[in-house]
């Protein structure tokens, strides 16, 4: 996964998530083998998110190689959890409503269940929550809150917040 902070992608549609990979300087990434510059276009997959409302959004996310040790990464904004199709922010929605112990709002013609909540509270708790206890200087409502969780995370544990399945994951600013 090649990841970099995408606060300025507003609406996340395929226009948009061009442009932010567009923006990326490949010559200049690092891969994991410590190799620069060795990023080539290596395909493309469909990857499906839904949101907490009428959306569903459709994106084609580029595929890179690295033509020295011969992995390959997703390119992603920090928004998209890999391989989840449920939005960074609406994790983190239904885990502080969990903490806060109130009941997450599924809005009207959402395409997310209480089955969603229930799974991405229990990967949380599985997975996560000691992890983030570990590292939150405040209160872990107000570090799930902060602006800086996903530079921290990545920082500390080298994946994605909230990321289950094991892949790396090189985080760009
Ligand atoms: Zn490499």
């Amino acid at each position: 996964m090649i990841a970099k902070n995408a606060a300025k992608i507003k609406n996340l549609i395929q226009e948009n998530y061009n442009k932010f990979v567009d923006a990326i300087d490949f010559t200049i990434s690092q891969c994991q083998c410590k190799s620069i510059g060795q990023f080539v276009i290596h395909g493309y997959y469909d990857r499906k998110i839904r949101t907490n409302g009428w959306l569903v959004i459709l994106l084609v996310i580029q595929r890179m190689k690295c033509k020295s040790c011969g992995k390959t990464h997703a390119v992603l904004p920090t928004s998209i959890v890999p391989y989840s199709q449920i939005l960074l922010t609406d994790m983190i929605g239904m885990i502080i409503s969990h903490e806060e112990k109130t009941s997450y709002k599924i809005n009207k013609d959402s395409h997310l269940t209480r089955k969603d909540v229930k799974y991405v509270i229990k990967q949380y708790l599985r997975h996560w929550r000691d992890r983030i206890l570990a590292i939150a200087s405040g209160s872990i409502i107000e570090f799930l809150r902060s602006s800086d969780l996903t530079r921290q995370v990545h920082c500390a544990y080298n994946t994605a917040f909230m990321q289950v399945k094991r892949c790396s994951y090189l985080l760009s600013y």
